[in-house]
C-alpha cells in the first residue's frame, strides 16, 4: 500500500482508490514556531495529535484504510506541507505502508533520520526485526508460524512489525518490537480485540479472504 499526501490547490490529483480530505482539521502553519517545518517533522506530528478531535480523525481514517484495502491512499490539504504530510506519516506508520509526498517543498538540510518521519523509523526497525527472525516463532496473533519468505506463510504475505503494547493504550510513538502475519497485524488494529485473539483458542485461527473488488470513494465535501 502506498499513501501519497498532496496538495488540493493544484489541479493534478493522485490516481488513488480512497481520497481523505485533512483540511478540517487544525492548521499547524496558524502556529509560527511550526510554520517554518512540514508534516515530516515530529514536532509538527505532535502538536497535530494533541489537537482534540485529530486521534479520532486519524483512527477513523486507518479503519476505513484498513476495511477497504485501497491499493492507493492520496491525502489532501491546502497547501500539501503540514497537515496531508503528518498525517500521510502517521498512518504510514501503523499500516506499515509506503509514503510519498507529492507537493512537498524539498528541505534546505538533509533531513535528519528523526526528520524523516514515523513511517521511515517504522520501515527500519521492521527490516531489523526481520533480519534477526528465526523461521517457525509462531505469531502471537494467530498462533502459526511465520516465516520471512512469504510464500511459506499462510497468508503469503511478507511479514509486517507491530507494538505489543497496543496503540490504544500506549500511544503511536513507539518502536515495533516484534513481527506478525500481515493479516493478522490488518486484524488486531489498534489492539481493541486482543483478548480475542486466535492464538488464545477462543475463535478459529484467521484464512486468506478472496480477492475482494476495489472500487472508488471520495470524501464527501
Ligand atoms: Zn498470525
Amino acid at each position: 500500500m502506498r499513501i501519497i499526501s498532496f496538495s488540493l490547490k493544484t489541479r493534478v490529483r493522485p490516481q488513488a482508490q480512497l481520497t481523505i480530505d485533512t483540511r478540517r482539521i487544525p492548521n499547524p502553519y496558524a502556529i509560527p514556531k511550526l510554520r517554518p517545518l512540514n508534516g515530516t517533522n515530529p514536532q509538527v506530528q505532535n502538536w497535530l495529535l494533541e489537537q482534540p478531535g485529530v486521534q479520532t480523525f486519524i483512527n477513523k481514517a486507518e479503519t476505513r484504510i484498513r476495511k477497504q484495502q485501497p491499493t492507493v491512499v492520496a491525502i489532501g490539504c491546502t497547501a500539501g506541507q503540514h497537515r496531508s504530510v503528518a498525517i500521510a506519516e502517521i498512518l504510514a506508520q501503523r499500516l506499515n505502508a509506503e509514503v510519498e509526498h507529492k507537493n512537498l517543498k524539498t528541505p534546505n538540510k538533509k533531513p535528519t533520520t528523526t526528520q524523516k518521519g514515523l513511517g521511515h523509523i517504522h520501515q527500519t526497525q521492521r527490516r531489523r526485526l526481520l533480519y534477526n527472525h528465526k523461521n517457525g516463532t509462531p505469531c502471537w496473533w494467530c498462533g502459526q508460524p511465520m516465516y520471512k519468505n512469504k510464500n511459506q506463510n499462510w497468508d503469503k504475505r511478507s511479514l509486517e512489525a507491530d507494538h505489543s503494547k497496543s496503540r490504544r493504550d500506549h500511544g503511536t510513538n513507539q518502536l515495533a518490537d516484534r513481527l506478525l502475519h500481515a493479516t493478522c497485524n490488518a486484524q488486531r488494529g489498534a489492539g481493541d480485540k486482543d483478548n480475542q485473539r486466535p492464538a488464545l483458542g477462543t475463535t478459529p485461527p484467521p484464512k486468506p479472504k478472496p480477492t475482494t473488488t476495489r472500487f472508488t470513494w471520495t470524501d464527501k465535501k
